[in-house]
């Protein structure tokens, strides 16, 4: 396979060299920024493979630039990190195939629950005592315990006590994006409740925790003990509101090229038809890589210092670019996506292209390209 995910300082020798980072450098700058704007502890969230990226070096350089907690959404994650050797406290919510107790308390993972009944679950099975965060519905209608179930949440809770140890609240932001506080006022208000229900019902010290990448960067009031922060570290802000690094370039290869007269069909279905006489390359990625199929008017990939723009429809395997005079020889790189700006498309760009996000980009990039981490 042609492709490749990579941070490397080698891919791209055209660009000025100050603006490559590598993959722990770019994270150790998004920590730090996360950092400049709150007094909060920072867990690093790498569920889905660290955004697409590899969870353990993410979670690597995030720990190393100060990160004291990792994050992820089920035990096999967590084991996953701890099998790397990374000590850090582990939270794990969601959970969707159920929680082992003794296999979570045996990794040292805390356990995120959001339903009474998952909480009986988890005191029934527990051998040794199992860390809990008590997770709170804080506007989502999604993970996450009502308010009007949090006393009977307590209750079990207290019952379970020698079995569960209660060690955070948690809850999760709807709408932190938006960038406006008073999105964010109702989600405040009621984990302030939900927490001082917590310290009455006798349990203690909390650790409190609502924002995620959004929050962190727009609203302080979120930030109580600890902001969880995926996306961020891999260099999206939700918010639009600060400029993040980067962390990763997608490279791949023209495997073909070709000089064509006007009027020449590209493609399935030959939506697209030469205007003028150009050449073409095809590029050895497509939407079984992450390019997405959706991609409109703009879509373009860097070779030889400028963009060009995709003609035609993605293919499974195959995206075909028009680079005008320029005829591009098998085997010149091509820069799908890369944090350095100019020529170079960013994952954001590719979001806007496919409306979608940039979430959606990292993370669907194909099992088969290769992940080279510098
Ligand atoms: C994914 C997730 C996060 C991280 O969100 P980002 O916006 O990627 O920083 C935080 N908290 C919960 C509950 C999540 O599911």
């Amino acid at each position: 396979m042609t492709a490749l995910l990579a941070a490397e300082r080698t891919a791209l020798s055209l660009l000025p060299a100050p603006l490559l980072r590598t993959l722990p450098a770019a994270v150790a700058e998004n920590v730090r920024r996360v950092r400049a704007g709150t007094g909060a502890r920072i867990m690093a969230v790498v569920k889905a493979d660290g955004y697409g990226h590899g969870a353990v070096a993410v979670a690597r350089a995030a720990v190393d630039a100060g990160a004291e907690w990792l994050g992820v959404t089920d035990v096999a994650e967590a084991a996953a990190l701890r099998d790397a050797g990374l000590t850090e406290r582990i939270l794990s919510w969601l959970n969707p195939a159920g929680v082992d107790a003794v296999e979570a308390a045996a990794h040292g993972v805390d356990i995120a629950v959001g339903s009474v009944e998952e909480l009986r679950r988890l005191v029934a099975d527990a051998e040794s005592p199992l860390r809990v965060h008590l997770h709170l519905d804080t506007g989502m209608s999604r993970e996450g315990c009502p308010l009007d179930d949090w006393p009977e949440l307590l209750r079990v809770a207290r019952q379970g006590r020698g079995r569960v140890e209660v060690v955070g609240v948690m809850g999760h932001l709807p709408c932190a994006d938006e960038g406006d506080p008073r999105a964010n006022e109702a989600a405040v208000l009621r984990m302030r409740q939900a927490r001082d229900a917590v310290l009455r019902a006798g349990f203690g010290p909390l650790l409190v925790h609502l924002a995620a990448t959004a929050g962190a960067l727009t609203d302080p009031a979120t930030h109580f003990d600890l902001v969880r922060i995926g996306a961020g570290l891999v260099g999206i802000d939700p918010s639009e509101s600060i400029a993040l690094t980067g962390a990763s370039r997608f490279t791949a290869s023209v495997v073909h090229s070709s000089s064509v007269p006007a009027g020449t069909p590209i493609g399935y279905g030959r939506t697209h038809l030469t205007t003028r006489p150009t050449c073409l390359a095809v590029i050895g990625v497509g939407y079984a890589d992450g390019i997405p199929r959706e991609v409109g008017e703009g879509a373009s990939v860097e070779i030889g210092g400028a963009r060009h723009p995709l003609v035609g429809r993605v293919s499974m395997d195959q995206i075909v670019v028009d680079t005008g005079d320029a005829l591009f020889p098998r085997g010149t790189t091509a820069t799908v996506f890369g944090p350095e700006g100019g020529a170079v498309p960013s994952v954001q760009e590719w979001a806007r292209w496919a409306g979608t996000i940039p979430h959606t980009i990292v993370t669907g990039i194909g099992a088969r390209v290769q992940r080279s981490i510098a």
